[in-house]
């Protein structure tokens, strides 16, 4: 009989501390974000989709060192293919494409870039119907110049 006394109050007790802890987040401002009505503000740091820089005119920042895809832990995720552009005596790059959907998001490759030339972005929603749609090439890794300005900006505020 004792016991179920001593079982019922405890019974009691738990239940009225639930209710308070609901009553407590009732009047308190939800947490929660309705995505993708509001999109998550995103640190600097948020290693997204990977982009190319441009510069002001336009051309590339790259150099073709291969540095990136050397220093990539995913094996040949990062392909580059590059010629000397005879008139500069530079390396221009023929190919860049990066198979995003095998990407881990590490940031070495942003890292180890001497010329900032590869970024992180904020961009996540990279969802796609097939394999090959991962495979990202110049032309879609390329930012515009002011593009570049804006995620130069966003790096620096890290
Ligand atoms: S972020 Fe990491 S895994 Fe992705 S391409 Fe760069 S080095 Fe490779
Ligand atoms: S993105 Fe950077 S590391 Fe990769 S090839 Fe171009 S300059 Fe070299």
């Amino acid at each position: 009989m004792k016991n179920v006394v001593v079982k019922t109050i405890n019974g009691i007790i738990e239940i009225t501390r639930g209710m308070l802890t609901i009553m407590k987040h009732f009047f308190r401002k939800p947490i929660t974000q309705e995505y993708p009505e509001k999109t998550p503000e995103l640190s600097p740091r948020f290693r997204g989709r990977l982009a190319l820089l441009t510069k002001s005119d336009g051309s590339d920042v790259c150099i073709g060192c291969k540095s990136c895809a050397k220093v990539c832990p995913c094996g040949d995720l990062i392909q580059i293919e590059t010629s000397k552009d005879e008139e500069t005596k530079k390396l221009k790059i023929d190919r860049f494409t990066i198979d995003i959907g095998r990407c881990i998001f590490c940031g070495n490759c942003t890292d180890v870039c001497p010329v900032n030339a590869i970024v992180s972005t904020d961009q996540f929603e990279l969802a796609g119907y097939s394999r090959e749609n991962f495979v990202l090439d110049k032309e879609s890794l390329t930012l515009t110049p002011g593009q570049s300005e804006l995620v130069k900006d966003r790096k620096e505020r890290d």
